[in-house]
């Protein structure tokens, strides 16, 4: 079977698009990978504990004391 020009193109297009596709599902995967690993450190403001939480639409609670955190969060 010989390929005439237009099917090359359209192979040639579909290549393409795939890669395409492939490098942007493997861009949103790292993406939202290093989303969930972004932690946040809080500092207590009751016994000064330096800590690190990884949620982050949440009042974290200080472990060392249970005081809940206040102010807004550093990042890390
Ligand atoms: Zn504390």
């Amino acid at each position: 079977m010989k390929l005439s020009l237009v099917h090359f193109f359209i192979l040639y297009v579909t290549v393409f698009l795939a890669v395409l596709l492939i490098a942007w599902l493997f861009f949103l995967r790292t993406r939202r990978r290093s989303q969930l690993d972004a932690r946040r450190i809080f500092i207590c403001g009751s016994c000064q504990n330096a800590f690190a939480e990884c949620v982050p639409y949440q009042r974290p609670r200080c472990p060392q004391c249970g005081a809940i955190y206040e102010d807004k969060a550093v990042k890390e």
